[in-house]
């Protein structure tokens, strides 16, 4: 290998592209198919449009090796599980039936059937269906999805790469299926799948794919000896293969660390590595390797998963130190654009300054040509990128945005002392016992209650005119003295108001916060037919006004009883937005933490005796491998505390925390310092009390006894069981009563029905302590 051809071959290319199109017309399709006023045909017809402007789009950009087969109907783990025949047994008849609703069935389940479990692909914000296998699995080559995407790229001629999910990463992602013991080991089944991976792959080949990629995401994330040796083995047995493509083994979102070696030896023709947030560590790997010699690398230099424009300069000089490390050295995005919006062209509303420092999954695609570019033909084929990219890098270094001095000098004389209360728990519970004179047992809920179609016709008619603020206020008004009176009559202790004001918990503080950014069409798939608009931390945060105060404040004139305040927590605020890459990320977190700390000030000084700062994202951002997460726990829980320290003794501080098992970061949540907090738990029949109560938790906790995923209502009998499951592990003087997370996405019968047995329930379990 020599430097010279390994640059001059370079290319630009991608892994995946957001499936949704400019107008989420996959989302309105998909949907209109499930209510039955799209045909399968027409919904089909639709994503073939999408495949094709795709595709369009990265060749027209400059893209070499178009990736196909990322396309999905739902999500692509689900694809690769059809892929492979691993349909569970509960839905098989649905899929025999029709292909395409036994689908969907497996997605989101029937009247009847359950869906497949849905959770966190990696530390992002996207969600996949949980694979179910048992020793009994069997896999078989099922489906032509694969061959038939990549025909049809081929179709105009252009060069694709398929893209799969690999084979190990499948396992270890896997589950034992119902009825399966649960320490069954899905990579035991690694023998069994690989002969479908072959067979997949040998179809690729006679449709003509010169390469295919392999995803092995799993592999950047501390794997035993065990594992790394099934890698090894899977991509020998891969490697030696004769009727295939050649293989490209992509990492992402971390280094490769100890599979780096090994995927190094394997017979495949290519690896991909992450070159952004793990570059060094990456490029000390390859290093301590020898490089990868007759190999292709692809190196993911420009991020694919945050919306900053790129420092071409730098990834070049990256780039530059690859050159002598492999055969080839192609450029691409970290991991695939999925996880960004589509274009950043399409917001109208962002200062077109700002703008030019936002970098979505069009701009990072002609950022990986530009860097392909400059990288095979010298730095004065991209003179004129260089000098607009310096430009701009340039013009948001040296933004009044980026750099409030006030924000900065508040943020730098923050001392331990703010982030710590005046008095330890134990003095101040006292203090907020005489204050609030609770009931044993006391009921609360968690702070949503339902969004009904009222509240978004009232926030839409705000937005096109049709009514006035005035106007818009009265109406929330209205339900905030609803939502008050019904709590005051069902007999709940802790009040709330109801959140009727906010469309979601983060972006309705990002719209009111300088220096966060809203787009308008920056939408990224969190599951399924689900997208998100992630606001931009773009700036120094500050806040200029009382956010929430009004409505707690009205709430409270209202009653005699506590009304909580509510607000969303730093650490998530940060993990559901779009975070500054110009600083570190506890810069970030104390700036948000102490505009928050301003607000929870404000609402103590409007008579608010009971502040509930939640946390649901803590746990989602926890660093992918085990040397990252002390530092990552000691930042999030130091924000927390910053946001939430400055009150009085007698103010009670409390959290919350969903969508999460929690064992393994009990000692973080006790590092919160707060008062009071409330877990999911109703579905793991109060695990989570077991796991507080085994740490020693010696604070107030509220381990949801009503489950607010679906709209069944639960008996009082069932709750008074739940709570008195959680009495066995948390005294009576502890343990609080409430729903496991906040009843935005029910309606109004089945939240009225459930909380009235929950308050039933409370009040039979006091009788019996
Ligand atoms: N207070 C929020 C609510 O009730 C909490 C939501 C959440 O935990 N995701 O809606
Ligand atoms: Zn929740």
């Amino acid at each position: 290998m020599t430097t010279k051809s390994a640059a001059a071959a370079a290319r630009a290319t991608v892994y995946g592209y957001p499936r949704q199109g400019p107008n989420r017309e996959l989302k309105k399709a998909i949907e209109g198919y499930w209510k039955g006023r799209v045909t399968a045909d027409a919904l089909r017809a639709t994503a073939a449009d999408l495949r094709r402007t795709s595709r369009q789009q990265l060749t027209d950009a400059g893209v070499h090796e178009v990736p196909t087969g990322d396309f999905s109907y739902y999500d692509h783990v689900l694809d690769t599980s059809v892929m492979v025949g691993a349909v569970p047994a509960r839905h098989r008849d649905a899929v025999a039936a029709d292909a395409l609703d036994g689908y969907f069935a497996m997605a989101r389940g029937t009247q009847d059937v359950a869906p497949l479990e849905m959770t966190k692909w990696f530390d992002t914000n996207y969600h996949y269906l949980v694979p179910e296998l048992g020793s009994d699995t069997v896999f078989a080559a099922d489906s032509t999805k694969q061959v038939d995407e990549f025909t049809e790229a081929l179709a105009p001629g252009l060069s694709a790469r398929p893209v799969l999910l690999g084979p190990v990463t499948y396992l270890l992602l896997a589950k034992p299926a119902p009825g399966v013991a649960a320490d069954f080991d899905p990579l035991t089944l690694l023998d069994r799948l690989l002969p479908v991976y072959a067979e997949v792959l040998a179809d690729l080949r006679a449709a003509g794919a010169a390469w295919v990629q392999l995803d092995e995401p799993a592999l950047v994330q501390d794997r035993s000896p065990a594992e790394l040796n099934a890698a090894a083995r899977a991509y020998r047995g891969l490697g030696a293969l004769t009727d295939r493509p050649k293989l490209l083994v992509a990492s992402y979102f971390d280094r490769l660390g100890d599979a780096l070696p090994v995927l190094a030896k394997a017979p495949v023709e290519g690896l991909a590595l992450d070159f952004t947030e793990a570059a060094a560590a990456n490029l000390d790997d390859l290093a301590a390797v020898g490089g990868l010699p007759g190999k292709r690398l692809v190196a993911g230099v420009v991020n694919g998963r945050n919306i900053w424009v790129n420092d071409l300069s730098r990834s070049l000089a990256t780039l530059g130190t690859l050159l002598g490390l492999a055969d080839r050295v192609d450029v691409s995005a970290s991991c695939s654009l999925l996880h960004v919006p589509l274009d950043a062209a399409a917001e109208h509303d962002i200062d077109p300054q700002i703008l030019r420092w936002l970098a979505f999954a069009r701009q990072k695609t002609a950022e990986t040509v530009t860097l392909a570019k400059g990288l095979a033909q010298g730095t004065n084929a991209i003179a004129g990128e260089l000098a607009a990219n310096r430009a701009d890098l340039a013009s948001r270094a040296a933004s009044p945005i980026t750099h409030d001095p006030a924000v900065r000098s508040r943020a730098a004389a923050v001392t331990g002392a703010d982030a710590r209360r005046s008095q330890p728990y134990a003095e101040r519970t006292a203090a907020q016992r005489t204050h609030l004179g609770l009931p044993l047992l006391p009921t609360t809920t968690i702070g949503s209650f339902p969004q009904t179609a009222e509240l978004r016709t009232a926030r839409a008619d705000l937005r096109a005119g049709r009514i006035d603020t005035v106007g818009y206020e009265q109406r929330i008004e209205a339900e905030i003295r609803e939502v008050i009176s019904f709590q005051e009559k069902t007999g709940l202790d802790v009040l709330v108001h109801g959140e009727p004001e906010r469309n979601d918990m983060v972006q309705y503080f990002a719209e009111q916060l300088t220096g966060y950014l809203a787009t308008q069409h920056g939408w990224v798939q969190s599951y399924g037919t689900r997208y998100v608009r992630p606001p931009i931390l773009a700036g120094d945060i500050s806040r200029t006004a009382p956010m929430t105060v009004r409505w707690t404040a009205y709430a409270q004139s209202l009653t005699g009883l506590p009304v909580k305040g509510m607000l969303t927590g730093p650490v998530t605020m940060l993990a559901w937005s779009f975070v500054r890459d110009d600083q570190p990320l506890g810069d970030t977190a104390r700036q948000v933490a102490l505009a928050l700390r301003d607000e929870v000030g404000d609402l103590e000084a409007a008579g608010t005796s009971v502040i509930q700062v939640d946390e649901p994202a803590l746990r989602e951002t926890l660093p992918l491998r085990a040397a990252g997460r002390a530092a990552y726990l000691d930042r999030a829980t130091e924000a927390f505390r910053l946001t939430t320290s400055g009150v009085r003794p007698d103010t009670q501080i409390h959290t919350h925390m969903c969508y999460a098992e929690f064992g393994d970061i009990v000692q973080a949540i006790d590092d919160l310092d707060a008062d009071v907090i409330s877990l999911e738990a109703a579905r793991s029949h109060m695990q989570v009390a077991r796991e507080l109560a085994a740490h020693g938790y010696p604070r107030e906790a509220g381990p949801g006894v009503y489950d607010i995923h679906s709209p069944r209502v639960p008996g009082a009998e069932e709750a008074a069981a739940l709570l008195r499951t959680g009495l066995e592990a948390i005294p009576a003087e502890r343990l609080w009563v409430n729903p496991d997370c906040g009843l935005k996405t029910r309606g109004w019968p089945e939240t009225r029905a459930s909380l009235e047995n929950l308050v039933a329930a409370a009040r039979t379990v006091r009788l019996e302590i």
